[in-house]
């Protein structure tokens, strides 16, 4: 979400909206729509945002510009529990952060927040799990390496591919990666080039009821298991990047196949930095 006052340390990285090229609304169910894809995403923020000012001139026409919003809408979800709230749009003309249309800054100074689902306080002070439990480094290696608001929000929201990619490299350099340096080529595109595997990611189960390492049926949700039991295989040491992946695999070749491709990035990523110490 958007706060309106961020906390004032200056080691604080504000994930939300961390500079002009992306920004986040995974906690405001962007990502919660049964069709979550890009375009179908970048059509709904798009026609929001042109309709908000059309429609909203003054805090009364909140709720028309939701009953319109809502009812022009495909409104299927993933997981019925995750309010998908209809004021998320563009914040900017270049349609590059997501955010708040009824934040302070988009309206003058006046917060509206006051008519969402979650209420102003909510929207206000809520801070992800990603805020606490990733590392300064893994912060800042994603903020300064994606540039795009649909991977980053995907990313910067997945804590257990953030920590298992820089959990294997930093096994394999003896170090932890210096964000710093991710900002040079080749580096900033290595690890961009892992990210990215979140869009095309060839093992990806294709269900709708999947998001990450979870799937969710009606109100209940549940965290998936690769079988490789059934697989023949013992169990991955790319587990938990697997599950971040929503892998599927019909065949042991598969998962074979997936292990080597993940290897492949591991092993670029160690290489290239090792050559730039
Ligand atoms: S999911 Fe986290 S980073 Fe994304 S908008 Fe919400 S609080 Fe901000
Ligand atoms: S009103 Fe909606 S878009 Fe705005 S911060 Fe709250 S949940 Fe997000």
């Amino acid at each position: 979400m958007q706060p309106e006052n961020v906390k004032p340390e200056s080691s604080f990285i504000h994930l939300c909206q961390p500079d002009s090229c992306k920004s986040c609304g995974a906690c405001c169910g962007l990502y919660n729509y049964a069709d979550s894809s890009r375009e179908s995403l970048l059509h709904r923020l798009r026609w929001r945002t042109a309709l908000f000012p059309e429609i909203v001139k003054s805090p009364d026409d909140l709720d028309h510009f939701s009953s319109l919003v809502r009812s022009s809408e495909e409104q299927a979800r993933r997981y019925e529990v995750i309010y998908c709230c209809e004021y998320l749009g563009f914040l900017d003309a270049g349609e590059k952060r997501v955010g708040c249309l009824l934040h302070p800054l988009q309206n003058n100074g006046t917060d509206l927040r006051d008519v969402s689902f979650y209420g102003r306080e909510l929207c206000d002070g809520h801070f992800c799990p990603s805020y606490t439990y990733l590392t300064r480094e893994e912060k800042q290696a994603l903020v300064f390496v994606l540039e795009d608001w649909y991977l980053y929000g995907l990313c910067i929201t997945d804590i257990d591919l953030v920590k298992s990619y820089f959990r294997l490299v930093s096994d394999r350099l003896l170090t932890t990666p210096r964000p710093e340096k991710l900002k040079a080529e080749p580096l900033r595109n290595l690890v961009q080039k892992f990210f990215e595997l979140k869009l095309v990611w060839p093992y990806r189960d294709p269900a709708v009821n999947r998001l990450g390492k979870y799937y969710f049926d009606g109100s209940q949700y549940m965290i998936d298991r690769i079988d490789y039991e059934g697989l023949g295989w013992k169990k991955s040491r790319f587990d938990s990047i697997f599950l971040s992946l929503s892998s599927r695999f019909p065949r042991r070749e598969d998962l074979v196949t997936a292990e080597q491709i993940l290897q492949g990035h591991i092993d670029a990523f160690v290489e290239a930095y090792s050559a730039h110490l």
